[in-house]
């Protein structure tokens, strides 16, 4: 939580630790720990798509490479559950995909 008056980090509770402002964000619901957590979600949609296209090896492959960074990122970054579906799909249907290749299953 910020505070808006002396610009520092102001602590968890409603007014500031450093001059004691009472801080305006606290007041106005700013999403401190409910913020909007980027990679999760695209991940979880690229680990989807990699497995459905896993009967187009490249596809599978770069949705796949792509969706695993995105959840790798989006974890470090605190995306929850849908950045480890995300991992998880991808990291299975990289592997399906080479499979599929490997024994001709693909189009
Ligand atoms: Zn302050």
């Amino acid at each position: 939580m910020y505070c808006s008056k002396c610009g520092k980090e102001g602590g968890p509770g409603p007014m500031c630790q450093n001059c004691g402002a009472p801080l305006a964000a606290a007041q106005s619901g700013y999403p401190n720990v409910q913020t909007k957590k980027p990679g999760g979600t695209a991940s979880m949609v690229l680990g989807i798509v990699s497995l459905a296209t896993c009967w187009f090896p490249l596809a599978a492959i770069i949705a796949g490479i792509v969706g695993l960074v995105l959840g790798i990122v989006g974890k470090t970054k605190g995306a929850g559950g849908k950045a480890i579906a995300g991992i998880v799909m991808s990291a299975c249907a990289i592997p399906l995909a080479i499979i599929m290749a490997a024994i001709g299953l693909t189009v």
